[in-house]
């Protein structure tokens, strides 16, 4: 990549312009037997970032809409929703707009999830599923996911639902190894590609939970996906120029490798650590919790974070805000994509 990356938002994150230059292709029929090639081919790709031999389906719409799908497809009445931030709040939120009864477990904003809190909770109540997000770009913050894992799966037959939005591609996670039912995640984050697509896993055992779920929807019905993914193809129009994209993209993916990607990430996380102490700002988010992909900072005593961002603005780059109840006292760096360190040194 020779590109020079100013842009450092906690997502939609940069995208290169043969990517971009890709989704100018011509349309073509999505039943059509090329296409089907190319669905094909991205699927099996897709199976090497999501680290699966399972299926993986991707959905025309934003991460949100596979978390509504995810929660409708599989949860008849009860759910446990893992919060510490805005995005597994969503997930509260989410499954009570569905009617669902739905308890947390919530840690404190800027703490990762205590595997040893869900054991807990799992003993004293049956779960159909349980929601976690990875990464909480709001605080940045990951929580232990390998271990929540084991936990649910040692406790409980509850699924576990995975938002790994900001982490698929930028941080170690292992769909199938690690026993995750469905992984899930929009594409604009680590995966470096324009925001309009979803990518998610299934696993046998929550589609054979799904099937007994009355009343999935249309457009949010998991299983209705897998059952198209495995003719070839979506269950609608897709966003094809959003394909060409990932097309293109996963070439460059599946070329770093994965665990290059993930190291390049831990990389940049440490770079951006040793700006943040070189400019007074201290982490928002517990030290044994730093997320990979984006650092959610405190500016030093007496300055606005706003002030942070519109200096940096002022010298060409782009940084985030802080999000949702830390919006007036933090900011974040995205370094999750295709940035190298020489961007975040250059700072
Ligand atoms: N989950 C996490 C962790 C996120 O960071 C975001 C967006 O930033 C979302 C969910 C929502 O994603 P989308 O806007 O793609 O629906």
């Amino acid at each position: 990549m020779t590109e020079t990356i100013r842009f450092f938002l906690p997502g939609p994150s940069y995208v290169t312009e043969d990517v971009r230059q890709a989704m100018t292709q011509p349309m073509q029929g999505h039943r059509s037997a090329p296409f089907k090639a190319l669905y094909t081919s991205l699927a099996g790709r897709l199976q090497k970032v999501l680290r699966t031999s399972g299926d993986v389906m991707i959905a025309t719409g934003s991460s949100t809409l596979v978390m509504e799908s995810a929660v409708l497809s599989t949860v008849q009445s009860d759910v446990l929703n893992l919060t510490n931030g805005a995005f597994s709040e969503r997930w509260h939120s989410i499954s009570r707009s569905l009617g669902k009864s739905a308890d947390k477990v919530a840690a404190p904003w800027g703490q990762a999830i205590d595997p040893d809190l869900v054991r807990t909770a799992l003993s004293r109540k049956r779960y159909e599923a349980v929601t976690l997000v990875h990464n909480e770009t709001s605080t940045g913050v990951m929580s232990p996911l390998a271990e929540i894992a084991k936990v649910v799966r040692e406790e409980s037959d509850a699924i576990l639902i995975v938002d790994t939005v900001s982490s698929l591609g930028g941080a170690p996670g292992e769909s199938e190894a690690w026993g995750i039912d469905i992984v899930l995640a929009g594409t604009q984050k680590a995966l470096a590609l324009p925001p309009g697509l979803a990518v998610f896993t299934l696993s046998e055992r929550a589609a054979l939970r799904a099937a007994k779920v009355p009343h999935r929807g249309f457009y949010t019905d998991l299983l209705r996906y897998r059952d198209k993914h495995r003719e070839g193809g979506f269950i609608t129009t897709p966003a094809i120029p959003l394909l060409y994209a990932l097309d293109r993209q996963l070439d460059v993916i599946v070329a770093e490798g994965m665990e290059e990607r993930w190291a390049r990430h831990a990389r940049c996380a440490e770079k951006t650590a040793a700006w943040a102490a070189q400019h007074g700002c201290e982490y928002a988010s517990a030290s044994d919790a730093r997320s990979l992909t984006v650092s959610c900072l405190q500016a030093p005593a007496g300055v606005d974070p706003q002030a942070i961002v519109k200096g940096l603005a002022g010298r060409g780059y782009t940084i985030g805000g802080g999000y949702g109840d830390w919006k007036p006292t933090t900011f974040r760096i995205g370094h999750m994509g295709d940035i190298q360190l020489d961007d975040l040194n250059a700072m």
